[in-house]
């Protein structure tokens, strides 16, 4: 199952960006083009995260609409189906949203120690 897999591969990029922390929140983007049925995904994250340290994490999905642009006269346009057609009438489109898959945020318990370590230079050149 689709879902499933994208939950089990949400579940290892967290794990692996919490370090150990607590987890409260995980925000994912997910676009119109994914196809994926939130009600599938998110039995599909519980499932997933059961007995895990993420098990007290709740998945917010944040749907992306799916967005095209269109070659000839430049209109973004947001569909409702899968139809890459412009307004105009022309279907040399681009389409510029509903792909995202990605993890956006996480919330995490005890925060203290993530900001700017990864970044700080106090070593010096
Ligand atoms: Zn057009």
């Amino acid at each position: 199952m689709h879902e499933l897999s994208i939950c089990s591969s949400i579940a290892a990029i967290v794990t692996e960006h919490a370090a150990g922390r607590p987890v409260e929140r995980v925000v994912l983007d997910v676009g119109y083009l994914r196809q994926v049925v939130p009600a599938t995904l998110m039995y599909s994250w519980e499932l997933i995260v059961a007995g895990t340290p993420l098990e007290r994490a709740a998945l917010v999905v944040n749907h992306i609409p799916a967005v095209i642009e269109c070659r000839s006269c430049g209109t973004a346009t947001t569909i409702e189906l899968p139809v890459f057609r412009c307004p105009c009438g022309s279907i040399d489109t681009e389409v510029t949203a509903g792909e995202e898959l990605l993890v956006r945020s996480l919330d995490i318990t005890d925060i203290t120690d993530i900001t700017g370590r990864a970044q700080t230079s106090e070593a010096g050149t």
